[in-house]
């Protein structure tokens, strides 16, 4: 008789998720805290405080449901501390003879699965369904197309779903409202304050415990406000669009000085460790826009992200690795620079980026693409330093969203499978669409001299550098035509001015590694926090 063990992740925390569905009763449920996953990279505390807070409830809703639960904790003297080798001591432990196990969120966890499966302890791995797709639908939108354009696979999934549809048409009578999506920042504007959730005694052991076994990791919980249970998260969620989702699209690409979240939901780390589900999410701003209460902009520029953006980056992760994790088109070997653990840099807007993502374990889509992404690709920072960084320092960042995101439409590293260009950019932008350059040291609208914005020449000097292959992108053609045109003298002086940045710029090899600079010593996280 089989008598199965089910392996629940971190990451996958629904009561509908397929592995706990039709479980017989003598299953027995196991959720596992092991510090591999905890430092493979050194996640922030407020990530791991997440999830073990988030795993601790959700091993208690189980229980409270009836199933037979076992939880090993970061503590237990008999640990093995890896999932696979703790999943199979567990199975051997209680007698089941097979493990299931849903899709992970990571193509390293589902090969080493893959690889385990054997007659005498099986593992059966069951395709994840808490999303809109799987990689197979992906597979079969993918198959034959040239370029993998989201706008595409989004209008698809629009007319499957039915999500703001009217008939074969769409709602307000066009697929994107991304026009209207573009207004700046202003100092006038009012942001909704977040939800404050309370720790009860289950959340304050799960920081404790992350503190205690991760104090050298970035971020410190003081500040830890993220919804830890499936309770939190909905009031979250009604929190956004009540009060944030009416002006989400007007000023989705804005970037304030002060400001961590603006209108944006702050819902993805909810999204992805399964508290919240992604057609919850849609219907609820759907229903918002149907009732007269938001504008179309709003309900489909939101709905774009989750339906669209979270679904693609999926469905490209798992159908293209693991070759996508070594792709580097355009050669980038440059360490992270070494701010970006400290925030110890004089660029405001990088500075303001980074700190948030210290203090809250999150910066919003446009800090992430356009502050932090752009400067690391206008310098060349190599993916797998990038990635990591991304990865382990973000509350909602798990490889099938975080790699495609960072590898393919920051660094253009995918030679453009998934942005039909790099996403670069001067300090013009960055000083249109925020506030950060009036309180900054340096002048947006200088390229050369001392008190140049760094974005400026680093962007001529970008294009210079991979004029091959770029210049023969159509989408280029207008600012290669610039470059082109610009005096010897001018491209000699920007070129200068960029190189001397650039072997002034001080280099981290990881978190807590000497930098490349000599003389240089990058502070220890401790030192970190108290500079805070
Ligand atoms: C370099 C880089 C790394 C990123 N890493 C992650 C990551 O590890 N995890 C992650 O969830 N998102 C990642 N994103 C996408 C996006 O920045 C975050 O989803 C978003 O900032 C989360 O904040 P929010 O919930 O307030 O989003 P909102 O702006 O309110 O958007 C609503 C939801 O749409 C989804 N979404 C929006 N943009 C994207 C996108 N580009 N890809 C996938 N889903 C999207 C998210 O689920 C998000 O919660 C990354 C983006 C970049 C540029
Ligand atoms: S001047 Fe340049 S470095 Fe300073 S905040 Fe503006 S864009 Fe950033």
């Amino acid at each position: 008789m089989s008598k199965p063990l089910l392996l629940v992740l971190g990451d996958q925390l629904s009561l509908s998720l397929i592995t706990l569905q039709e479980a017989p009763d003598n299953a027995v449920v196991a959720l596992c805290e092991v510090a591999e996953e905890a430092r493979y990279v050194p996640h922030h505390i407020h990530k791991i405080g997440l999830f073990l807070a988030a795993m601790r409830h959700f091993a208690q809703a189980l229980r409270e449901k009836g199933f037979q639960v076992h939880y090993s904790t970061l503590d237990d003297a008999d640990n093995t501390h890896s999932i696979i080798t703790e999943a199979e001591r567990i199975a051997r432990l209680y007698g089941c003879n097979e493990i299931r196990a849903a899709r992970p969120g990571e193509w390293r966890l589902w090969r080493a699965m893959q690889q385990r499966d054997n007659p005498a302890l099986p593992w059966r791995l069951l395709e994840d369904e808490r999303f809109f797709t799987t990689p197979d639908d992906f597979s079969r939108w993918a198959n034959g197309r040239k370029q993998l354009r989201l706008e595409y696979f989004y209008r698809e999934q629009r007319k499957r779903t039915g999500l703001l549809m009217e008939g074969d048409e769409p709602a307000g009578g066009k697929w994107n409202f991304d026009h209207d999506n573009r207004q700046p920042i202003k100092a006038a504007l009012e942001f909704p304050d977040l939800p404050h959730h309370h720790h009860d005694t289950l959340t304050k052991a799960a920081l404790a415990d992350a503190e205690r076994h991760f104090s050298d990791h970035m971020g410190s919980v003081d500040n830890f406000n993220l919804p830890v249970t499936r309770r939190q998260a909905l009031v979250d969620l009604h929190h956004f669009i009540d009060h944030g989702l009416a002006n989400f699209g007007r000023y989705q690409d804005a970037i304030s000085d002060s400001a961590p979240y603006l209108y944006h939901s702050r819902l993805s780390a909810a999204l992805n460790i399964g508290l919240l589900s992604p057609h919850e999410v849609c219907e609820a701003a759907e229903q918002r826009y149907y009732n007269g209460d938001v504008p179309i902009n709003a309900a489909e520029g939101f709905i774009r992200q989750v339906l669209g953006w979270r679904e693609y980056v999926r469905g490209l992760y798992w159908t293209q690795m693991p070759r996508y994790k070594r792709a580097n088109q355009l050669g980038f070997e440059r360490d992270l620079p070494a701010f970006y653990w400290n925030a110890d840099t004089d660029m405001r807007c990088l500075q303001r980026a980074i700190q948030m993502t210290i203090d809250n374990s999150y910066a919003h889509h446009i800090q992430r693409l356009m502050v932090t992404g752009n400067f690391a690709l206008l310098c060349g920072v190599k993916p797998e330093a990038l990635c990591d960084w991304y990865l382990a320092v973000y509350a909602d960042a798990s490889e099938w969203v975080e790699l495609p995101n960072t590898l393919g439409m920051v660094l253009h590293a995918d030679g453009g499978l998934m942005g039909s260009k790099p996403y670069c950019a001067s300090g013009k932008y960055i000083d249109k669409m925020s506030d950060h350059c009036q309180h900054c040291r340096y002048s947006p609208k200088q390229v050369t001299g001392s008190n140049a914005c760094p974005f400026n020449s680093l962007y001529w000097h970008f294009l210079e550098t991979h004029a091959d292959p770029l210049n023969n992108n159509p989408r280029m053609k207008l600012i290669y035509g610039s470059l082109n045109r610009m005096a010897d003298e001018k491209r000699h002086a920007i070129r200068q001015q960029a190189e001397h940045f650039l072997n002034q710029l001080q280099t981290s090899p990881g978190y807590g590694k000497p930098c490349h600079t000599a003389g240089y010593a990058q502070p220890t996280s401790k030192a970190n926090k108290e500079s805070r």
